[in-house]
């Protein structure tokens, strides 16, 4: 059994005080770390003063990972900074940084392979745009994004790494992806997987659903054979709404 993963992604949003507020209020009432991995992705300035907060339920993630490890780099953030504050997770990849900062499928392959190099957890996020859902390109896209993310990746890493399915379309929008549309979508993720590296790395593998997950849908789309987790954009700001997903499984 593949142990569920929860997370929130703040993206730019929560000042110093905003964000100590919410870890004050919710450490208490995560779930249990044998039951359910949860974590918050924050801004990196942010990282330092809720690292030292968090405890063994809830983890501390940053947003984004440069993919040399030092040097002339103005404004980017490096994998041994981040160790070096105990940051356990980072997202790659996620559709605002391939959209806004041109992060391209080579990028994200070099930043996983940073993320390795120090020792973080990458949480790896693909998905398609609405107009290549309509023109049925879903499946093309995931299995090239797929394939150019995991590229000369070793499958005794792929224990630690999580993949996040977010359509764009659905992201911020209020559009979810109904349950057996996402379903669909992280068995094809897990097929393109187990065809890289075989069986036992993709049945072991998370396969987290991003885009407008909330309360009142995330039971329904985490109770899904291929469905792992959640990314959670919007309602992971509110620390009652956080708290009540993290503990939907
Ligand atoms: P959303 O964002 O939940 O606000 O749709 C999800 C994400 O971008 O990870």
């Amino acid at each position: 059994m593949r142990k569920p993963i929860i997370a929130g992604n703040w993206k730019m949003f929560k000042t110093r005080d905003e964000a100590l507020f919410f870890i004050l209020k919710v450490s208490e009432k995560m779930p249990e770390k044998e039951k359910v991995d949860t974590v918050v992705f924050a801004q990196a300035p942010l990282l330092r003063c809720l690292i030292t907060r968090q405890g063994e339920e809830l983890r501390i993630g940053a947003q984004n990972i440069f993919y040399e490890d030092e040097g002339a780099y103005t404004g980017e953030i490096s994998g041994p900074l981040l160790e070096s504050y105990n940051v356990e997770y980072v997202l790659i990849g996620h559709s605002e940084r391939r959209q806004y900062f041109h992060e391209t499928d080579e990028d994200v392959n070099k930043k996983i392979k940073a993320a390795i190099r120090n020792d973080l957890l990458p949480i790896v996020c693909v998905g398609e745009k609405l107009e290549e859902r309509e023109n049925n390109l879903t499946n093309d896209v995931l299995e090239r994004q797929i394939k150019n993310a995991f590229k000369d990746i070793p499958a005794i890493e792929m224990k630690d790494i999580v993949i996040a399915y977010e359509p764009i379309w659905a992201i911020g929008t209020g559009k979810t992806a109904s349950a057996e549309q996402a379903d669909e979508a992280c068995g094809f993720i897990r097929s393109q997987i187990k065809k890289l590296y075989g069986p036992v790395v993709s049945e072991g593998i998370r396969i987290q659903y991003g885009g407008s997950v909330k309360p009142a849908n995330i039971e329904e789309l985490i109770s899904k054979e291929n469905i792992d987790g959640a990314l959670i954009g919007g309602a992971s700001l509110d620390p009652d709404q956080f708290i009540e997903m993290a503990n939907a499984p």
